[in-house]
């Protein structure tokens, strides 16, 4: 599943939740470090830290937040942001409408 080309690694993660896929080219180095047990951050210092939760557990931002939000969370201005399902439309609701 892990390929190595060129020094880099693609890795595939897919949210548990949600399903949300996302592909990362890390460099191989820093890879196999934290596979061995580095901080993450050090092994893979240019990743942000939604993008090493997703290589931790696969968990997307939108629904870390969703999980996790806190009330007082200040950066947490647009939690559904990535895979809002609960807002999208019901084709079986029909038309509230009489006129149709
Ligand atoms: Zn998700």
């Amino acid at each position: 599943m892990l390929k190595e080309i060129n020094g880099k690694i693609t890795v595939t993660t897919i949210c548990p939740m949600c399903g949300d896929v996302k592909f990362f080219n890390l460099p191989a180095d820093g890879f196999k470090a934290w596979q061995g047990g580095e901080l993450i951050q050090r092994a893979l210092p240019d990743l942000d830290a939604d993008d090493r939760e997703r290589l931790i557990s696969g968990t997307c931002p939108a629904c870390w937040d969703r999980m996790f939000s806190l009330p007082d969370d200040e950066e947490d201005e647009e939690p559904f942001d990535d895979c809002d399902y609960e807002m999208g439309f019901d084709p079986y609701m029909g038309c509230f409408s009489d006129d149709c």
